[in-house]
């Protein structure tokens, strides 16, 4: 039995990620389960609704098990215990990351805008059928990671990918399946500071230090508006609980492409002469895999 399993707190792509490769899995012939390492977020759990799919299984703990990673290749986004367990595969989108093997693996990394769109390539390559509720999870995935195709991780692969997909799904109407699923994603509605920066944080490790960085999708900054100073407070208590030299999160506008950047820690004052008015804006930045991170790294050496 391989464990399929996506990277801590888990967004869209990294659950629908886990459900396909099993479903890729299974059509090889081989016996496997999609897992989850944290909460299922509203927008996939809209996904999920529309899909009639089930949610994979919490369980953070894969030592003596063979696993396949999908949606990332670091360790400091695995399960703790990965160095116990076998990793057979990995299906990816983002830069190679650390993960260390015993044996030769199987490893798909693509540059393109989200795994599901490497998968459906598998799945074609290999000839298999993708069955429509399949198809669903990998259309929303795709729309999810591309921001709906404008983020600059889009790729014409992607954008056939979806249009064959929509197809086999039948989903008629892509552009109102498309505004359904970003209301889904920016939905914050009652979460507080903590929430929100936990949301969709990853953990860096960055100069031999540990660095993490948030994003939170919005429809307009206002909705964050009054909430400033406690998502403030709530990154310098992560500094200081989790020794980090740098904790920040990206309030990403997307319907603008206008991302707001809060951040605390020893390295803070690095970046405080980019600030106007107090603020430090990022224009034109949608993605920290593309623009957030790489801008930061820069900024932080
Ligand atoms: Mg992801
Ligand atoms: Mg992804
Ligand atoms: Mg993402």
């Amino acid at each position: 039995m391989i464990l399929v399993v996506g990277h801590k707190n888990p967004d869209s792509d990294s659950i629908c990620s886990a459900i396909v490769a099993t479903e890729l899995l299974t059509a090889r012939g081989v016996e496997a389960m999609p897992i989850r390492q944290g909460e299922i977020n509203r927008e996939t759990q809209h996904i999920l609704d529309v899909a009639g799919a089930v949610s994979p299984e919490l369980r953070t703990s894969v030592a003596g098990e063979q696993i396949w990673l999908v949606d990332y290749s670091d360790l400091a986004q695995a399960p703790d215990d990965v160095a116990d367990a076998e990793i057979l595969g990995i299906v990816d989108h983002h830069r190679l990351g650390d993960v260390m093997t015993v044996n030769p693996m199987e490893a798909w990394i693509w540059p393109v805008g989200c795994t599901n769109t490497v998968l459906f390539n598998m799945f074609k390559i290999e000839g298999h059928e993708i069955k429509p509720q399949i198809a669903k999870l990998m259309m929303s995935a795709i729309l999810s990671d591309t921001v709906g195709f404008a983020s600059p991780t889009c790729t014409q692969k992607d954008k056939d990918a979806v249009a064959e997909l929509a197809q086999i799904a039948d989903v008629q109407d892509v552009d109102t399946f498309i505004k359904e699923l970003l209301i889904a994603k920016t939905d914050i509605d009652g979460l507080s500071a903590a929430e929100l920066v936990e949301k969709d944080l990853k953990g860096y490790p960055f100069n031999g230090r540990d660095v993490v960085v948030g994003q939170v999708e919005l429809a307009t900054l206002e909705q964050v508006d009054g909430m400033i100073e406690a998502l403030e407070a709530d990154l310098e208590r992560r500094c200081t609980e989790e020794s980090l030299a740098f904790a920040a999160v990206m309030l990403t506008d997307i319907t603008t492409a206008q991302t707001r950047l809060l951040y605390k820690g020893e390295w803070a004052e690095k970046l405080v002469k980019h600030e106007v008015d107090g603020m430090l804006m990022m224009e034109n930045t949608l993605s920290r895999k593309k623009q957030g991170w790489p801008w930061l790294q820069n900024e932080l050496v």
